[in-house]
Order: structure tokens, then sequence, then C-alpha cells
């Protein structure tokens, strides 16, 4: 079967119609409705020389055996956010499969290709991300956290995943299908404004942004609106104000992609007639350059101390969660660019801020790489996510190019 995109296309759009309602796609992990967008995907598939299992963590295999047992995974991720797009990581999926027919008429590979449906990537019902990705990478450590989880109507996390086949406490067993991985590559919506401001379909992704998040706390006096004059004030706010707007001097010194965010300020007493004593300000920051992602932190504790002796005030912060970059592997990230290029005449290496199941992967040692295309508007978790038919099917006809490089290379190893 040659390689047929909007195919791709037209498969996307009957499993939005399948699995989505008016408010957008409905496909939550552990859900019905994953399950039956999973029932769906297999139907696609039949009729293909592959084999299929599901590992411990639920993830789902299948498998085009190749002369060698040495495999590249193409992944995504079928389930999505309540009220989410037709896109984001069905996408991914869908491409894989077209793939997959257009490899399986050429005979035996080289090498095995297998394509894997994560899951749980969203972790939009029991708020943990990546679920099926971290059991097999083995960097899943928190299932004592896992176990108390609950939804929003009580079900714990490990009722739910019996009712689809999988056991908390053995989900790491899925550790043994990365054994004999020599590549994984994902094609995903970017799911921000870059190459549409650029005028771009496709991009090659460097790899994923470290995060640091941190709680800054400014302490002032509280003092009566009407009584204080304004130079004998220790208002807390004005210190949080001031950080708040030095963020921007910080990232453009730092630059190559820098951003940080004050996403919240809350104020006590919080009263519209007296100076604030408390602002506990939340930060995020995320680079994908961990010495510049540590210079970033360096330059807002300083920041903090002058801010702080301007207004006299007292300033606490405290690390809430933190990430480091994760690197896609260079020589991937260049047959990315050349599949991008052979397919859309143009390519743009960018790094990605939100996290990616091909982080875990690649943490896990197994060289990856991911390709972006074009998000219209940027809008991603919304049922306005889109991207054009056209870039659909260059993006389709990039990782069709780049598994094709990805095998040569590979096999010749
Ligand atoms: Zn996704």
């Amino acid at each position: 079967m040659p390689l047929d995109p909007s195919r791709t296309v037209s498969e996307l759009r009957e499993l939005a119609d399948l699995t989505g309602d008016a408010n957008g796609a409905q496909r939550v992990a552990w859900t019905s409705t994953w399950a039956k967008a999973k029932d769906w995907l297999g139907t696609t598939l039949e009729g293909l020389p592959l084999a299929y299992e599901v590992d411990a963590a639920g993830n789902e295999w299948w498998t085009l055996r190749g002369d060698s047992d040495r495999a590249v995974l193409l992944g995504g991720h079928i389930d999505s956010v309540p009220n989410g797009g037709w896109l984001d990581g069905c996408l991914n999926v869908l491409a894989a499969v077209e793939v997959l027919r257009r490899l399986a008429e050429g005979g035996t590979p080289p090498l095995s290709v297998r394509l894997v449906n994560w899951a749980d990537e969203e972790g939009a019902r029991f708020g943990r991300s990546l679920f099926g990705s971290s059991a097999a990478a083995g960097s899943m450590a928190d299932q004592d956290e896992l176990r108390q989880l609950r939804d929003a109507d009580g079900v714990a996390l490990p009722d739910a995943l019996r009712e689809h086949g999988v056991e908390l406490d053995r989900a790491l067993e899925a550790r043994s299908q990365l054994e004999g991985a020599v590549a994984y590559l994902e094609l995903h919506i970017e799911q921000g404004p870059v190459l549409e401001s650029l005028g771009l379909p496709l991009g090659a992704v460097l790899g994923t942004f470290g995060v640091e998040r941190h709680r800054i706390t400014w302490r002032g006096q509280a003092a009566h609106a009407g009584s204080t004059p304004m130079d004998q004030r220790r208002d807390a706010l004005a210190g949080a104000a001031k950080l708040a707007l030095e963020l921007r001097e910080i990232a453009a010194r730092v630059g190559d992609g820098a951003v940080l965010t004050s996403g919240g300020v809350t104020c006590r007493p919080g009263i519209v007639t007296s100076v604030v004593e408390t602002a506990e300000q939340l930060l995020d920051m995320r680079h994908l350059d961990a010495a510049k992602l540590a210079s970033m932190w360096d330059q807002v504790r300083d920041a903090c101390e002058r801010f702080a002796a301007e207004e006299r005030l007292e300033v606490e912060h405290e690390r809430i969660w933190q990430i480091e970059p994760i690197l896609f592997d260079e020589t991937l990230i260049g047959f990315a660019d050349e599949a991008n290029r052979e397919a859309a005449g143009t390519s743009h290496r960018l790094p990605s801020g939100p996290l990616h199941d091909a982080a875990e992967v690649a943490r896990a040692g197994v060289p990856t790489v991911m390709l972006f295309v074009q998000s219209l508007r940027g809008l991603s978790h919304t049922k306005l996510e889109d991207t054009k038919p056209e870039h659909l099917e260059l993006a389709v006809r990039a990782l069709d190019a780049l598994a094709s490089k990805t095998l040569a290379w590979a096999s010749s190893r």
C-alpha cells in the first residue's frame, strides 16, 4: 500500500465523530470512551501482519517483525483531555498507522518497527500525566501516591485501572518493552504559536524544556489605606509587582526561548482598605539549557533581594517542583530536519514547552526525536484545536521519511 496521508485525515475525522461531542474530544484515559477509541484503533490495523500485545501498564504495542528484534518505535497517545481537540495525541498514532501500512507492504524490514499507543498521557482523570510511558521508561516512582489518587467521583486510581485490565503494582513490568529499542519517533501538533508565526508547517524538536517552579513569599506590614503616607509603607505587593515585570528583562537577557511566568499572586489581608502584608507569588521558569535555567533562577533571587531592600520587605522562596531539560538525539534531529525539508521544503528547530511521552523514552536512554506540525492560533486542549489538512498530510509524509531514514541508519549500526 503506498503512503496515503489523506487517509490519516479521514481517520482522524472518523475518530472525532466516534469519540467526541459538541464540546470536543472525550477520550479520557480509563473511561469507556477511551476503550471505544482503542477498539476502533485495533480495527484500523486489522489485516496488517502485526503482532499485538498490551503491556502491564496498559500500553498497546503492534509489532511489524523485521530481520532483527531490535526495533524502531513510533508512538502516540489516543487519550485526550475532556473537551479536547481532534489532533492531540491521536494524530501521532494515526500517522504512525499509515507509516506501518506502507512499511508492511514493502516486506520484512531490516529492523522491527513497533507502534505504541501510550496509556494515559494526559493524566486528565487522576492528575498523573505520562502514566504508561513513565512505567515503560522505569521512571515511575510514585506508586504510593498513585494508590491514594481519586477522581472527581471518588473512584480510586487502582480500581479504575483494574477495570481496564491494569494492576498498578505490576505496571513497572512494562519496562521490558524498551529492551532492544534503537530509536523512538513521535509526531505531535506544536500546541503553541511559533511555527504559525514563522509561516512554517513543520518543525524538528530539540527536546523538552526543563522546568523550575517556586513559591516566593513577600512580607511587609498591613497598614490603613487612608492614614499611611505612601513613603512610609512596606507593601508586599510592590515586591511581587516589581518581580513580575523584571521577569521580562531576565527572559530577554537569557534568551534562546527562555520563558518565565508569574502565574498567580495571593495577597493578604486582601481587603481594599489595607496595604498588602503578605504576597505569595508563584513562579514557573523554563529553558532547554540546564545552565541557562540555573542562571534564570540566580537572576530571580538577586532581583528578589534587590526589590526586598528597595521596598523594605522580607522575602523567602521555596521550590515546588522541577524537572531537568531533556534533549533529543542529535543524529535523529538531523534526520527530522531532512525529512521535513523533503516533505515541505523547509524545517525549523524548536524546543517543546510541554512535556511528552517522548521525554520519558529519551530519559530512559533511547535515542528520540519529535516532529511538530503547525497548530492554528497555537490552541490545544480545546475543541478549537486545529491544523490545516494539507499540513497534516505533510506531517504524515515527514514522519514516513523520518522512519525510513532512521531504519536505514539503525540497521547499519
Ligand atoms: Zn499529546
